[in-house]
């Protein structure tokens, strides 16, 4: 089993190579941003609680970030491994991943960054924005998406460094070549054993 975090800021692409990793690998797929945007669409509590603050562009509190989480992982005791996509934002959301992780023996195994410049997501989210009706994405909620993610999920970075689990990808070029690079690191790293 092997979980990974797909690891970049707003535009980076994770969304695309998750699908490919998922067909690939087989992976269970739990992407925060889908499960609120589900929340949301659906009216639940949940989605009432939420809905202000996605729509300014700001991180939803870890507390209640953290506990959607848990209520995902223990939907799929069976999973044959996670890809973790858009989660953690924050320190505090890694630790508690982390220590969700060895609750049940397991770890996360790699942390995948797809590194594409600012000024590179700027353009992607621009284009991205007439395309699909992502409420999310107006001009002036941008910034603020942009801004915590360079002030606050940056800093997830180094925690993962750390441990040596942070493998960097070039998230700029063919959509292929950048799965194939992120397969690599899998393939490489699958052979040398790991937690179960
Ligand atoms: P992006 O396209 O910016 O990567 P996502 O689709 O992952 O965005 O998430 C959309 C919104 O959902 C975020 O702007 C934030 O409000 C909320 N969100 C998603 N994941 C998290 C998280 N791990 N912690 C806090 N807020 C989150």
């Amino acid at each position: 089993m092997i979980n990974l975090v797909l690891f970049g800021p707003p535009g980076a692409g994770k969304g695309t190579q998750s699908e490919k990793l998922i067909a690939k690998y087989g992976f269970v797929h739990i992407s925060t941003g889908d499960l609120f945007r589900w929340h949301t669409k659906n009216d639940t509590a949940l989605g009432k609680k939420v809905k202000e603050i996605m729509n300014s562009g700001a991180l939803v509190p870890d507390e209640i970030t953290i506990a959607m989480l848990k209520e995902e992982l223990d939907k799929n005791p069976q999973a044959k491994g996670f890809l973790f996509d858009g989660f953690p934002r924050t320190v505090p959301q890694a630790e508690a991943l982390d220590q969700f992780m060895k609750d049940n023996g397991s770890a996360i195994h790699f942390v995948i960054a797809l590194d594409v410049p600012e000024a590179e997501v700027r353009a992607r989210i621009a284009k991205r924005r007439t395309m699909e009706n992502r409420a999310d994405d107006e001009e002036e909620k941008l910034n603020k998406r942009i801004t915590e993610y360079f002030t606050k999920t940056i800093h997830v970075l180094p925690y993962y460094q750390n441990q040596n689990r942070l493998h960097t990808v070039q998230g700029i070029g063919r959509i292929e070549e950048i799965f194939e690079n992120i397969g690599k690191i899998i393939d490489r790293n699958s052979t040398t054993g790991y937690p179960k």
